[in-house]
């Protein structure tokens, strides 16, 4: 009886969350990742309704659209894309979703970076520098007055207040690295995803895949980390919140660096973490980059296992209480028998 109230009463609120969901009739605005979602969030206030494809933490490059992201596309009044085969997938998703929204891509203006990896492409990470999130925004602001033009001066106050916390924020970014000792500006890191961060704010980047994600690392690649690693004396190295730890672990245990922090570059962190919006991703990246190449932090820990001290004391306890419950049925055996 109670587990059919309880599935009577979760299916009202479902019902109810739907409801609300239908009944809301601002315009529905799909980016294709959180990063964007925030800045479309931040510029229309609440006149819009946004909705990112990728969760937070997932990996825009190698995602793959589910049913329910065709059905939200396909009730879209506009779309954001970074594109510079950021998210290629999203044009497959768009078309199949037959959605009449307009895509925009927001990257419009940008000077991009030539990818190196592939021949005529870009480097889609143009949104780590908050020089070009200006540039971002102003298209993000440009598009929603388009799709809503009755709040054009809502729009354009939300965007010239953002756009001057990203004006502060670049030259502080720049103040920051500055304060790096020269020879430790070298940022070793998972993916390249920092090479407009690194060319604009100077310092050298290196990483072990390329700018998407979805290639092996190349044993050539290991050893010119290793020789960058022992040529430059950097004390830390670093990995990324959507790219698995394990090859930067491996390098900092051989190389005896630590990894300096969970940087993020394709995803922002949860709503109530540091990292939980562009401006604050932005600056939770140059802080722990440059607290870590100063020397100030200590090993973040990501991708360890446990230590070997960690377990034998594991499998000791683990005797310990098999040798107890042996006993203690001999003991009782014995009884059982006298
Ligand atoms: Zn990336």
């Amino acid at each position: 009886m109670r587990s059919l109230i309880t599935l009577l009463f979760i299916l009202l609120v479902c019902t109810c969350v739907r409801a609300q969901e239908d009944k809301d009739a601002r315009p529905l605005v799909v980016c294709s990742a959180s990063i964007f979602a925030d800045m479309a969030e931040v510029i229309s206030g609440d006149l819009v309704r946004v909705e990112s494809v990728v969760p937070i933490g997932g990996d825009p490059h190698i995602y793959e659209p589910t049913p329910d992201d065709v059905r939200l596309v396909s009730q879209a009044d506009l779309v954001l894309i970074n594109g510079l085969t950021f998210e290629g997938w999203m044009n497959e998703l768009i078309a199949n979703s037959g959605t009449r929204a307009k895509t925009v891509t927001i990257t419009e203006g940008i000077g991009t970076i030539e990818s190196e990896e592939y021949a005529n492409s870009s480097d889609p990470h143009a949104w780590m520098t908050a020089a070009n999130g200006v540039r971002y925004a102003e298209n993000v602001r440009d598009a929603l007055i388009e799709l809503d033009p009755f709040n054009k001066e809502v729009y354009d106050f939300n965007a010239g207040l953002y756009i001057q916390q990203l004006q502060d924020l670049d030259a502080e970014i720049f103040r920051q690295i500055e304060s790096i000792p020269a020879a430790r500006r070298i940022l070793i890191t998972s993916h390249d995803a920092f090479r407009y961060f690194g060319r604009y704010y100077g310092i050298q980047v290196e990483a072990a895949l390329g700018t998407s994600t979805d290639a092996e690392v190349q044993t050539d690649d290991v050893n010119r980390l290793t020789n960058i690693i022992r040529n430059s004396g950097v004390p830390a190295i670093f990995v990324e919140t959507t790219i698995n730890p394990k090859l930067i672990r491996q390098l900092a245990t051989d190389n005896d660096v630590i990894i300096g922090g969970n940087l993020y570059a394709d995803s922002l962190g949860e709503p109530d973490s540091p990292a939980g919006t562009y401006l604050g991703m932005l600056k939770y990246n140059v802080r722990t980059i440059v607290a870590a190449l100063r020397g100030e932090t200590g090993d973040v820990g990501v991708g360890l296992g446990p230590s070997s001290a960690q377990q034998w004391l594991l499998l000791s306890i683990i005797l310990a209480v098999m040798a107890g419950a042996f006993g203690f049925m001999v003991n009782r055996l014995n009884r059982g028998i006298a």
